[in-house]
């Protein structure tokens, strides 16, 4: 059974999104001066977002929320602040995703107090509607029922605490297959990410200390 429901995304996925949300924003008639990536999820698709509009100032503001993957820290902040003038300018702020909308809602009175600019518009790819404490300017998806979308740009990322994150709680378990470990990712998860990143996660996991490699099974050591 999926303990955590996930949705494995892929780079076209991410560049068709990408397109709609450019083209709903020129069909708006308001292009940005400036497009500020929310880091680090908004990187990828500020972007494509600066190239499918034509736009060359690319800045970001690091906030810190989702530390680990599906695992929220309580309160968002700005890791790095810096001050910049934006006076009479309009900026585009792009995240990947408006989950709780705390990062998106930081970033933004951060820019309104210190940069100053004209105006401030937001634009995700997915935005969930029955969470988010906000609903951004464009977006492509309505997410009504929480997921956990997989970026590619968090794949080795994510499997490595999704692996983690069982291990934890089957702990009473001590020594596993690698096909066990695969197994039990796909059943907890339903997505496959493939045997690059299982076996990355794996080493990583390894060097950590969570796991030890003893012949061709892996022994948890501590988690
Ligand atoms: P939030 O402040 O809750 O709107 O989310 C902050 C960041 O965490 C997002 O920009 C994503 O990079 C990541 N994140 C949060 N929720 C999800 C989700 N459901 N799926 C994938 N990434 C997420």
């Amino acid at each position: 059974m999926v303990k955590v429901p996930c949705k494995l995304v892929t780079w076209d996925d991410v560049v068709n999104w990408c397109k709609a949300l450019a083209d709903k924003i020129r069909e708006s008639g308001w292009i940005p001066d400036v497009v500020v990536a929310i880091a680090r999820g908004g990187f990828v698709p500020a972007r494509l977002i600066c190239d499918y509009l034509g736009i060359v100032d690319l800045l970001s503001v690091k906030v810190e929320h989702w530390i680990e993957a599906a695992t929220m820290s309580p309160q968002a902040r700005i890791k790095y602040e810096y001050t910049i003038d934006l006076t009479g300018k309009k900026v585009l702020i792009v995240d990947d995703i408006a989950d709780t909308g705390d990062s998106i809602i930081l970033t933004k009175e951060f820019i309104e107090k210190n940069w100053k600019p004209a105006e401030i518009k937001v634009a995700t790819m997915q935005w969930i509607s029955s969470v988010c404490k906000i609903k951004p300017d464009y977006y492509v998806d309505e997410v009504k029922e929480w997921i956990w979308y997989q970026y590619p740009w968090t794949r080795l990322e994510d499997t490595t605490q999704f692996i983690k994150r069982f291990l934890k709680e089957m702990k009473d378990k001590k020594v596993w297959t690698y096909d066990e470990i695969v197994n039990t990712f796909k059943e907890w998860y339903g997505i496959d990410v493939g045997e690059w990143f299982y076996k990355r996660a794996l080493e990583e996991l390894v060097k950590k200390g969570v796991l030890r490699k003893v012949d061709d099974k892996y022994e948890v050591i501590s988690v």
